[in-house]
């Protein structure tokens, strides 16, 4: 199975907090997720961000 890492970027400052993975063949739409920003101190929506290999 394919498998893409991904970053989880906060849509308000950018910033790349998180990082995940997920399988193409079962999650093809873009993912968004409300997760804690260091930087913002808040919770904010964190959007995927692909990695670029090499
Ligand atoms: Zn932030």
């Amino acid at each position: 199975m394919p498998r893409d890492l991904f970053h989880l970027r906060c849509e308000k400052c950018g910033r790349d907090n998180y990082v995940t993975s997920k399988n193409k063949r079962t999650m093809t739409e873009k993912f968004r997720i409300r997760k804690f920003c260091a930087a913002c101190r808040t919770h904010v929506m964190h959007k995927e961000q692909k990695i670029s290999k090499g």
